[in-house]
């Protein structure tokens, strides 16, 4: 949600979808949405291309606006009133805003905690850029504030209250995955059925590339242009969280923009989370979770929930994958290929 242009973090092969000769692929790419570079690719029947175009703006104008009303870094955000107000008062806010932090609350229960808005309690402190940290002590005082049950809502007069001083939420870790469902629903309403729409780590695709699955690359933590795997998909979302995007290294140790809400410490246990599930809101409510409960935990969560799968990579570079991914009588532990 912060003003950062980053590089994507899958790349989609569309060298491997062949496309018809009159094919009408439509895409754009836009910079500067909730911090990140928003892209739109759909597929448009009879070369409209103006319907297709005028499709892209209405995407972008939702993106543009969920950022307006969800970021932290615009002080005349929502949520930015909610973390000034909501310590001394219930602050009224906008029922898409109370819906997501409904929804946000429910992936911290399914999470076991791995999963909470409030981690921005300590989280506000570190700045990736500025290679900015808090201290032992200042996490120490800040962390009694982390806790998703101190975020106390009341869906009669649409309002949200914190229980006590301190408490900070911020929706980074779910916001751009609501937008990508956003954006797939104002597609299909316009009757669009084959497109995809990424923001930062979250995607989500409708239909397929002419009979053949869209293909995700999972990229290699420490290389950005090598692939470790690849998995074929259709009318599927994907978030795929690594501790490469927002970080520093100091004294050998990875300071990293996923953050442990039991700890306060960037959350280390995998290098890489990618999570496929029906919505992006889902695969990003859930891609935090192995950085933080590791991978043993995670897998039973994932594997738990029928309509999830992941493939996660280990700090010694194993690449896991839950039950529905497992290749038949094949080793689960595959190194990266270098
Ligand atoms: P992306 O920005 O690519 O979608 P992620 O989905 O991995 O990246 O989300 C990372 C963001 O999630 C962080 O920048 C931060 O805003 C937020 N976050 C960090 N730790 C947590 C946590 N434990 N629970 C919920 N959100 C978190
Ligand atoms: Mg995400």
């Amino acid at each position: 949600m912060r003003p950062l242009r980053r590089a994507p973090l899958l790349c989609l092969l569309w060298a491997l979808a062949a496309t018809p000769a009159q094919a009408a692929w439509v895409s754009r790419g836009v910079d500067g949405i909730m911090g990140t570079r928003i892209f739109v690719e759909l597929w448009a029947e009879d070369q409209d291309k103006q319907r297709a175009e005028q499709a892209i703006d209405a995407v972008m104008k939702e993106m543009r606006h969920i950022d307006e009303s969800m970021s932290v870094y615009k002080p005349t955000s929502e949520i930015s009133r909610v973390n000034a107000q909501a310590a001394t008062r219930p602050v009224k806010i906008s029922r898409e805003l109370f819906n997501l932090l409904t929804t946000a609350l429910e992936y911290s229960r399914i999470t076991e905690g791995a999963f909470d808005i409030t981690y921005a309690s300590v989280g506000y402190m570190y700045d990736f850029r500025e290679r900015k940290r808090p201290s032992e002590q200042q996490i120490e005082s800040a962390l009694p504030a982390v806790n998703y049950r101190h975020v106390l809502l009341d869906a009669a007069h649409s309002t949200v209250r914190f229980s006590q001083p301190g408490v900070r939420i911020d929706l980074g870790g779910i916001a751009k995955g609501y937008s990508v469902d956003r954006g797939i629903e104002i597609l299909q309403a316009r009757g669009f059925t084959h497109a995809l729409v990424n923001a930062g780590g979250d995607s989500r695709v409708i239909g397929d590339r002419f009979g053949k699955p869209w293909i995700i690359g999972i990229r290699h933590p420490d290389h950005p242009d090598q692939v470790i795997t690849r998995v074929p998909l259709t009318d599927r979302a994907f978030s795929t969280s690594g501790d490469y995007e927002r970080y520093f290294d100091e004294g050998g140790v990875r300071y990293h923009h996923i953050i442990d809400p039991h700890t306060g410490h960037s959350a280390s246990k995998v290098r890489s989370a990618t999570v496929m599930a029906p919505t992006a809101t889902r695969t990003d409510g859930l891609s935090k979770t192995a950085f933080v409960l590791g991978p043993d935990e995670a897998m039973k969560i994932y594997n738990r929930l029928d309509d999830v799968d992941a493939i996660l990579v280990t700090p010694e570079g194993r690449i896991l994958y839950s039950k529905g991914l497992e290749p038949a009588g094949a080793n689960v532990a595959n190194p990266p290929a270098q």
